[in-house]
């Protein structure tokens, strides 16, 4: 992650909440990773955490609970490299619900796969009954198309042959933006 200070010795879970299923293996994971990490920095983030984050702060196994926009600001990670946030700000979550700008790129690779993936949007504007998805991830908003193309074009240059568009709601990808920057490329 381009900027940050190093944070060593530490775990992070990446948690789902698309079921309730997927919130306990979270916490099993969890449990499992502080036994086996005993003096590991564990710090928690995902949907579940953004949905829930006090019954992730009151786990004794978690020592930071981070929302869903705040693990995708390197100076978050940063300050925790720094021994910061002090004690009352382990639990570092916004309301998703204001986030209205889609975080940068923050990758340039994926390893040895063939395959690599650009998320082009994020959240989602709808409100199916079932579905606690909006609440993880917010509201829908767009990555510009210039924005995408240059990521693309820097996959391609590493030698991906196959795109992967992604995001929560892909139709509603571009309602967002003005015009000019829609068209952008
Ligand atoms: S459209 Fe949005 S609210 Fe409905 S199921 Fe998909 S992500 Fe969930």
């Amino acid at each position: 992650m381009a900027g940050t200070v190093g944070l060593n010795n530490a775990v992070v879970i990446n948690t789902c909440a698309v079921t309730h299923q997927a919130v306990s293996k979270s916490k099993q994971e969890i449990r499992r990773l502080r036994r086996e990490n005993p003096n590991s920095t564990l710090i928690v983030t995902g949907c579940a955490a953004q949905i829930d984050p006090m019954s992730f702060s009151k786990m004794v196994e978690v020592d930071f609970v981070l929302g869903n926009s705040e693990k995708m600001r390197p100076e978050v990670w940063s300050n925790l490299a720094l021994g910061e946030p002090v004690e009352n700000e382990r639990v570092q979550v916004d309301d998703i619900m204001s986030i209205s700008e889609t975080a940068s790129h923050l990758i340039d690779g994926f390893g040895t796969r063939s395959r690599a993936y650009v998320q082009i949007q994020n959240g989602c504007d709808h409100r199916c009954t079932f579905c606690t998805i909006p609440f993880g991830r917010g509201n829908s908003r767009s990555v510009p198309a210039g924005v995408v193309v240059e990521q693309i074009k820097r996959l391609v240059q590493k030698g991906y042959n196959e795109i992967v568009l992604t995001g929560v709601d892909l139709t509603s990808w571009g309602a967002d933006l003005p015009t000019s920057r829609h068209t952008q490329s």
